[in-house]
């Protein structure tokens, strides 16, 4: 084939993407990079359209050593991305998560937990009269308690990957705007990838970032990814009783999930059973009228009165296999790189992953071991457990 050669092409050029090209030019600015990205505009992509949580509050070891690595790198960020002068500012905010606990959830709460502080992560058992006290709204009745944790938090994600981006150009990695059509592969092994719109790119590394998208691009090169898109839906809200001073990202034991927002706002969300398979963006102000909003207002009586200002609708990657990442060469295509399957947290485990790949690319010593996410338990049937907190 007629084409463009690199070291590595990145398919996919939202927070997996850029983070992975960050870490790699960081790495050796020698190296040729390709970001193929079909929307610079990130208009569907998950990593804008999330609520760009980052929590230690995870029940594997290595997810809560990922969202370590997190807090480090958002810490020193608007610093290290700095580029000509520039500094992103990423609005990093560590408000806290609390996650309440009945009486069906205690058991892996208190496991959780256990494991959390074992690592030396600072997370506290609060008990029904502690919520409330730090949090008066809140109807308590029906909890054993609730797990908190006071350096988790959210940042602005579009300004991180923004962050990255700039960072990764800036050390020579490259951003074409197109589609990738097909990854090429040949007598297992990869060779580059066919662009829908311009000539073709040749490599002999191919790392597949394409999101919500991963599955149907992984398909073009004969690999079967258990990963399919779906629906989720964020609310915000301006309710007529204002907190005094921020909420935390506040999980109910239905999933149910809300947290202070600026402007005064609460954004609000909750993954559903029957949320929609498949790429669709439509959000649905009856979900909210009819199913969250008294879900909302039985906890938070002073939410009673409210008014929905607007809403918005993403996509998680969800890996049926077990909601956990999928990461590293695929066994049956040499070179062939994958960095997918995130669910609902894999904003967060942006930086770790990207390093990680980049580490696995380049055959360095690994800062943060995470072959348990191996692509090979995919094949071999060997689902994760996370405790349900996916
Ligand atoms: C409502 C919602 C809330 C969430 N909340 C959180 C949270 O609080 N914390 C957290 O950590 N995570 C959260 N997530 C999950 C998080 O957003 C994702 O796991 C993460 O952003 C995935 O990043 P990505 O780069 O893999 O995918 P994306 O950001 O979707 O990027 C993939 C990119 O690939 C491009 N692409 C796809 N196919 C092709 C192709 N063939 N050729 C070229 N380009 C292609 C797309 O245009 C897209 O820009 C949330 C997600 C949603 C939807």
């Amino acid at each position: 084939m007629n084409a463009r050669f690199y070291d590595v092409i990145i398919a996919g050029g939202g927070i997996m993407g850029s983070a992975t090209a960050f870490y790699l030019m960081k790495a050796d600015d020698r190296l040729k990079v390709a970001v193929v990205e079909r929307d610079p505009t990130y208009s569907q992509a998950s990593t804008t359209l999330s609520a760009s949580n980052v929590r230690i509050q995870f029940s594997l070891k290595e997810n809560i050593q990922i969202s370590r690595y997190a807090f480090e790198v958002l810490e020193k960020f608007e610093d290290e991305m700095i580029v000509e002068g520039e500094k992103p500012r990423i609005y990093f905010r560590r408000e806290g998560n609390l996650f309440l606990v009945d009486e069906a959830g205690r058991r892996a709460a208190e496991e959780a937990l256990a494991l959390q502080q074992s690592l030396g992560c600072p997370v506290e058992w609060w008990s029904p009269a502690k919520i409330k006290q730090r949090y008066p709204l809140y109807a308590t009745g029906g909890l054993v308690g609730g797990t908190f944790g006071p350096r988790d938090g959210h940042f602005d994600a579009y300004a991180v990957l923004m962050g990255y981006k700039a960072k990764a150009r800036s050390l020579g990695a490259v951003y074409i705007k197109d589609e990738v059509g097909e990854i090429v592969a040949h007598s297992k092994r990869v060779s580059g990838v066919r662009l829908s719109a311009r000539e073709n790119l040749s490599a002999p590394c191919v790392v597949n970032c394409a999101g919500a998208w991963a599955a149907q691009l992984a398909a073009t090169a004969g690999v079967k990814l258990p990963v399919v898109p779906v629906k989720r839906q964020v609310f915000v809200l301006h309710t007529a009783v204002k907190p005094e001073g921020p909420l935390p990202l506040t999980v109910l034991p239905s999933g149910l999930y809300f947290r202070s927002e600026t402007g005064g706002l609460i954004l609000l969300g909750k993954s559903m059973a029957d949320d929609p398979v498949g790429y669709n963006f439509t959000w649905d102000d009856k979900r909210f009228m009819e199913i969250l909003w008294p879900e909302l207002a039985a906890f938070v009586p002073a939410f009673d009165r409210l008014k929905l200002v607007r809403g918005w609708a993403g996509l998680y990657a969800v890996n049926t296999l077990d909601g956990n990442a999928i990461l590293g060469e695929w066994p049956e295509v040499k070179g062939l790189y994958l960095a997918n399957g995130f669910s609902g947290h894999g904003l967060q485990q942006a930086p770790a992953v990207g390093r990680f790949l980049a580490e696995l690319i380049l055959e360095r010593p690994l800062s943060l071991d995470l072959s348990i996410f191996r692509p090979e338990r995919i094949l071999e049937n060997r689902p994760l457990s996370e405790g349900g907190l996916v």
